[in-house]
């Protein structure tokens, strides 16, 4: 029998245990469909997918040459395990992977998820250590940044810095050598934000010089940390650290979860300051939004390091059941051919300076602390002073707001604290990126009315 909408909504508030959601306050929001950028829910309500499906839809829902692709591929086998096996699909989107990325990035790992992406990376560079041409086993530890978001398992919540997620588990975790966010807006006093990539380069610099010996990798994600609340690094900064990491033989792992395919107005994060990391890590996109896959590319030198007789013991032991699953492996070799044959990329560039005009407005409010983009997305930061960059505390939800506001004017937005993030499929239309940033502008306006300065 089929369930009743009050059914569904009550099992939904009372069995479905919600990812990042305190159940005692959950509304159900329960989507039956979705087409293009608008999701249906099931009394027929209609959202624009404001954060791309929570960062990973890219062409849009039901995307036919997507849904073809899927279908296609259950025509053949659904599934085919990575250990000792392999199938046409997942060799073929190895094959793409390998012509798209930097050139050194010569061999991909897949796995399900942004969080098994890094557990990967991690792991491969300590091991890398181990077994490379002289090995330096004494290389244990990571560099890692305050606010980072890697993913929710132990080791990326270990690499990870946003407190209020990872607190409670820091007895679990491993020790990491943790540099400040390098953020472009929260700088310290007296550092303008034309000097602010050579402060930061120089704050690793002597880390680096320091604690080399005992640094297997640096851990980043590229030109914008996520999670931090879309917070944006100063030009130059990713090439510094690619150049020292080189300088003081620090693998160097880049975060691309949510940064790549597409995100930045480049495919690759990276690409903006011609950076080619030792370990560069894909999820989220990589298959449109449609199904869990993760890619963790790497180098030849890192490749060669676990080559052996079996019996050596330089095998990755390491592996997930589904990583590589060919249903993920066809929605991503189809998500890539909608780039080519969509031009998504080239077609990207005016959605980007059109919500970069957009959002200009926002800055006449004067709760609005910073209105910062990169590629098609931003984060607009609401700040009790303007001057002082003071924050909002993070219990009056001032974000949450907003975006309530905005789900009752038919746009569905995710905060991040107090930071109202905007994140659209690429394949937004204008339109729907005016309507986006006409709601977040009421939204604010109200949120913040009458609010001291
Ligand atoms: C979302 C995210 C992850 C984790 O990906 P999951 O697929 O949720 O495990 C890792 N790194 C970054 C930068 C992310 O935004």
């Amino acid at each position: 029998m089929t369930p009743t909408h009050d059914q569904l909504r009550t099992w939904d508030r009372e069995l479905l245990w919600h990812a990042f959601t305190q159940m005692s306050e959950y509304e159900p929001l329960v989507i039956q469909e979705a087409h293009g950028c608008i999701l249906t829910d099931i009394e027929g309500r209609q959202f624009i997918d404001g954060v791309s499906s929570l960062w990973c839809n890219v062409h849009g829902h039901r995307h036919p040459r997507l849904d073809q692709a899927i279908r296609d591929q259950l025509d053949k086998v659904a599934h085919v395990t990575s250990l000792g096996m392999s199938n046409p699909t997942t060799i073929q989107l190895a094959r793409r992977l390998v012509d798209l990325t930097p050139e050194t990035l010569q061999h991909v790992f897949f796995s399900d998820d942004g969080a098994t992406a890094i557990e990967v990376a991690l792991k491969m560079a300590f091991q890398y250590w181990h077994q490379c041409t002289v090995p330096r086993p004494q290389k244990t530890k990571y560099i890692a940044y305050s606010d980072a978001y890697h993913g929710d398992t132990l080791g990326s919540v270990s690499v990870g810095g946003v407190s209020r997620f990872h607190e409670m588990f820091q007895p679990l975790l491993f020790d990491v050598i943790r540099l400040p966010s390098p953020s472009l807006y929260r700088r310290p006093p007296g550092v303008s934000a034309e000097c602010a990539a050579d402060f930061y380069l120089s704050q690793l610099e002597s880390v680096l010089a320091e604690q080399h010996e005992k640094v297997a990798a640096l851990v980043l994600e590229p030109l914008v940390q996520g999670a931090a609340g879309m917070v944006t690094q100063p030009i130059g900064y990713l090439e510094g650290v690619r150049r020292l990491t080189k300088k003081y033989d620090v693998l160097m792992i880049a975060d691309e979860v949510a940064m790549g395919m597409g995100r930045t107005g480049k495919m690759f994060a990276c690409e903006h300051e011609a950076v080619s990391p030792d370990f560069l890590c894909l999820a989220k996109g990589i298959t449109g939004g449609y199904l869990p896959l993760a890619a963790t590319l790497t180098t030849t030198d890192v490749w060669n390091a676990f080559l052996a007789d079996y019996s050596e013991f330089k095998t990755f032991y390491h592996g997930h059941t589904y990583g590589g699953n060919p249903l993920g492996a066809a929605a991503a070799i189809a998500c890539l051919d909608i780039f080519s044959e969509e031009n998504t990329l080239e077609q990207l560039q005016l959605k980007i300076r059109h919500l970069a005009e957009q959002m200009k407005p926002l800055w006449k409010y004067p709760h609005v602390g910073d209105v910062r983009q990169c590629g098609l997305l931003a984060g607009i930061e609401l700040v009790q002073n303007r001057e002082t960059k003071e924050p909002f505390p993070w219990t009056e939800k001032r974000g949450a707001h907003v975006c309530e506001y905005a789900l009752s004017q038919g746009v569905w937005l995710r905060p991040l604290g107090n930071v109202v993030v905007i994140i659209p499929p690429l394949s937004i239309s204008l339109d729907q990126i005016n309507k986006i940033c006409d709601v977040v502008e009421e939204g604010i306006s109200r949120v913040t009315q009458g609010s001291s300065v």
